[in-house]
């Protein structure tokens, strides 16, 4: 299947690009999209790029009624010598077909995808922003075409990337957030599909984060589905804590998503020679920490933040403040570290870069 050409069709239309300092998250989109179609007895077929533009489906595809869909978001730099990298593509097109598993769709061929993303970046290279901190989105996702309205596993699905230039996560420099403990609501149980990137996780956890926001929070720190009692993500991301000098992240447990970027955190600390456990981690266990003086650091960890410091934690009427609210020495440690190699400031030493040739 790597064997299939890769067909292109450019935009006769190119569109006017923003401006690197005007960018936000999420609302352009390139000139271009990679998509490939798959059909039940004939596998994956027809990769190609074409000119961005709104697709036509069914309005009974099963995506609409039951959410058989499934995504990836990573980012591409470019560096001072005007080099392309991305972070790590492998393991964002293998945990696509994770999910895929999970949801009853069809594997796709990993390094074929890679070749059209590659393929799609060198396209439109001139899209992506070059101000510090800025960088170019990438969403991969699958999607359920076929016209049906019964409950089963489509058996035919779309492919897609897009490209998205986007701002500086960090424009007014890092600032810790505000975190509420979520003892309500649950985003993922164990069965269930919280360890896929599907979309019906993520529209199941929006009451939450409104609820949270309107009360001054800007997300919520998700317990255990079962116990309420054990934590396992902040918002859309993976999380950690700093304890007595030691570092602590929920073990992966079936509910919880597996970063890529928790995966390289927990593999830089391992380099440095700073402990890290994964295990469970329950929320009386972290009040405790506070209470005795040594929560020292709290962060998230995602693609689109990298690292996010977590300055105080609102549960049960107590609010815990973290490092007096300010990042902690070794959040900015890790952000420099990872932010530098994705960025290609600094070396290398994982060899988690890949170079998109131009
Ligand atoms: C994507 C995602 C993450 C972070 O994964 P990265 O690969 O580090 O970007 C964490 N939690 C959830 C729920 C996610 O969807």
């Amino acid at each position: 299947m790597e064997n299939l050409s890769i067909e292109v069709k450019l935009t006769k239309e190119p569109k006017v690009k923003p401006a690197s300092d005007q960018l936000a998250f999420g609302t352009v989109f390139t000139d271009h999209m990679f998509t490939m179609d798959y059909t039940e007895g004939h596998g994956w077929h027809d990769p190609m790029i074409i000119p961005y533009e709104p697709i036509t489906i069914d309005p009974a595809a099963i995506v609409f009624h039951y959410g058989q869909t499934v995504f990836e978001g990573l980012k591409a730099y470019v560096t001072e010598e005007d080099e392309v990298l991305l972070f790590r593509p492998e393991e964002n097109m293998k945990r696509l077909n994770r999910s895929n598993e999970r949801l009853c769709m069809p594997h796709f061929d990993e390094e074929l995808a890679l070749k059209g993303l590659r393929k799609l970046i060198q396209i439109d290279k001139d899209w992506i922003p070059k101000i510090e901190g800025t960088s170019l989105y990438i969403r991969p996702f699958i999607i359920a075409t076929q016209p049906y309205l019964g409950v089963a596993p489509s058996k035919t699905y779309r492919f897609m990337i897009i490209l998205s230039p986007v701002g500086a996560y960090y424009k007014e420099g890092i600032n810790p957030v505000k975190i509420a403990v979520e003892s309500e609501f649950v985003r993922a149980v164990k069965g269930g599909t919280g360890s896929a990137k599907t979309a019906g996780n993520y529209a199941g956890a929006m009451k939450a984060q409104e609820v949270a926001e309107a009360k001054g929070y800007s997300q919520v720190l998700w317990l255990d589905g079962k116990e309420h009692k054990y934590i396992e993500e902040v918002g859309a991301m993976n999380v950690f804590f700093k304890m007595d000098g030691k570092v602590v992240t929920p073990e992966l447990n079936g509910s919880i998503l597996e970063g890529i970027t928790r995966k390289s955190v927990i593999e830089l600390l391992r380099y440095w020679d700073i402990p890290v456990i994964e295990r469970k981690i329950s929320i009386d266990e972290l009040y405790e920490a506070h209470q005795v003086g040594i929560l020292e650091e709290a962060f998230g960890t995602g693609t689109a933040a990298v690292i996010s410091p977590i300055g105080e934690l609102s549960w049960n009427n107590a609010n815990l403040t973290v490092n007096n609210g300010e990042i902690g020495a070794l959040s900015k440690k890790i952000y420099d570290m990872m932010t530098g190699i994705q960025t290609g400031r600094l070396e290398d030493p994982f060899g988690w870069r890949m170079t998109v040739e131009l």
